[in-house]
Order: structure tokens, then sequence, then C-alpha cells
């Protein structure tokens, strides 16, 4: 039985998700940006934060840590190498290493770039990942600490994943991330559908997280770098793709 998946809007554009197992009824929280709503969405629905997973260090996904521990006496999860500037953390994992929410097993993913130490979370049988800020909805997170080489090995590591993953990340981008886009993609048919999705979405309110990797293969510029049409547009027809990736994300920081 496949994790019930809840989304939480936290902040003025973060999200926080809930993972229930069905089966044995435990509950882990992903990201904590802010306490108040999320406590409220697990009392909703009558469940406990038994474990809390961290994405990275970021105090827009930890801030409401200490208040739900409070209350839950939730364990802590979070990457082992940045565990010196976590809060403490009561399970300390490297890539490869295995998390349990009751009887679903996820897999830990270094997807540094962002930050260096940031993991995402991946629960084949349920076919989800939390990315938080490495792969985003259109978008990807900023090249903040690591290279620019880290980053788009940590995207390609999610790029490979089943293409009916979905995709949990941390911020309602969205709609900004498409501006930027169109100007790098002009001509890709999936993403023009997809940017006039978004724009529906937004002026109802609607959040455009999670989304499916399928789509984001499709539309994603920052996974695109193979692509002839972008490359073609970038003027880039031979270049390497860690070097498209890394004028697309340039030009993104300049937008
Ligand atoms: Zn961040
Ligand atoms: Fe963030």
């Amino acid at each position: 039985m496949p994790l019930e998946i809840v989304t939480v809007p936290c902040l003025s554009d973060n999200y926080a998700f809930l993972a229930h197992d069905p089966q044995t009824g435990q509950t882990a929280v992903i990201d904590a940006p802010e306490a108040d709503p999320i406590i409220a969405a697990l009392d909703a629905r009558g469940w406990q934060a038994d474990i809390v997973l961290i994405t990275h260090h970021h105090w827009d996904h930890v801030e409401g840590l200490a208040d739900i521990c409070a209350r839950f006496g939730s364990q802590v999860v979070g990457a082992r190498s940045d565990a010196h500037r976590l809060p403490d953390l009561d399970i300390a994992l490297d890539e490869g290493d295995t998390v349990q929410i009751g009887a679903q097993t996820g897999t830990v993913i270094d997807v540094s770039g962002h930050t260096v130490g940031h993991i995402a979370y991946h629960f084949p049988e349920s076919a989800a990942v939390f990315t938080a800020d490495s792969l985003m909805a259109l978008g990807c997170g900023r090249v903040f600490e690591g290279t620019m080489e880290m980053m788009w090995s940590s995207l390609s590591k999610l790029a490979a994943l089943p293409a009916d993953t979905t995709v949990y990340s941390g911020h309602e981008y969205t709609e900004a991330n498409a501006r930027f886009a169109k100007t790098v993609d002009p001509d890709n048919p999936d993403l023009a559908r997809r940017i006039a999705d978004i724009t529906d979405a937004r002026a109802q309110g609607k959040a455009t997280v999670p989304s499916s990797l399928k789509l984001e293969l499709a539309t994603n510029p920052f996974l695109r770098a193979s692509d002839p049409g972008i490359r073609d547009h970038l003027g880039m027809k031979d270049a390497t793709d860690e070097e498209v990736f890394a004028e697309v994300r340039g030009r993104k920081d300049r937008f």
C-alpha cells in the first residue's frame, strides 16, 4: 500500500509534506518550515509526527521543528554530513542509506548543489521523491554552496528515477520558473501547455507542487541540457550537458 501524502503550505511559499503509511499508522513530516500549519494538518487527520525527515539546513526548512518535536516527540532524521549545522539528529544518514516510514522504505540520495549536504528521500514503492530545493517544479534551487558540476550530477540522479515518480519539491516558485523557462526553450509545445496549466492553477490559488518526473523531463530546462532545441537556442551545439546546464542556471540567476 503506497504512502498517503498530503501537501502543507507553510510561510509565504514553502511546502511541507505529511507521508502516512496506512498499514502501520506511522506518519512522517518532510521538512518543517512552520509548526502551526503542519500540526493542524496532522490533527485534522488524527496523525502523529512519528518522524521528521529534513532535506537541508536552511531556516525555511527547519524553523518549525522544535515545536513539532515538543508536541509529538518525533525522531529527527537528516544528512550525516550536515549534522553539525542541523538541529540535533536522532538518525544521521548518508547517500544510499534507508529510512522507514512504518512499512515503507525510503532511500537517501545526495542532491548537493543548492547546499552541500542537501539530501532527497526516494520511496520507490510509493513512486515518490522529496526533493525540496534540488529539483523543483519547472526549476531547480539556486546553486549557493556547491558547484554547477555538483548540481548537474544531483539533477541527473533524480532524472534517472522511474518517470512515473511524483516530485515533491519545497517551494511554490513555478510561475516565476515558467517565465524563465520559455526564454530558453521557446519552441517546446509541452512547455507551452504546461505554462497554460500553471497559469490556470495559480489563478485559482492551487498548488503546482507536486509534479511528475515525466513532465519535468519534458519541460524543465534544468533537466534538458541534452535537448537539441535548447542547445540550438543557446548556440551551444557542441557543449557538454554540464556546460549547457551551467549556462541555463547562470541565465536564471540573472533573469
Ligand atoms: Zn534552501
Ligand atoms: Fe527553501
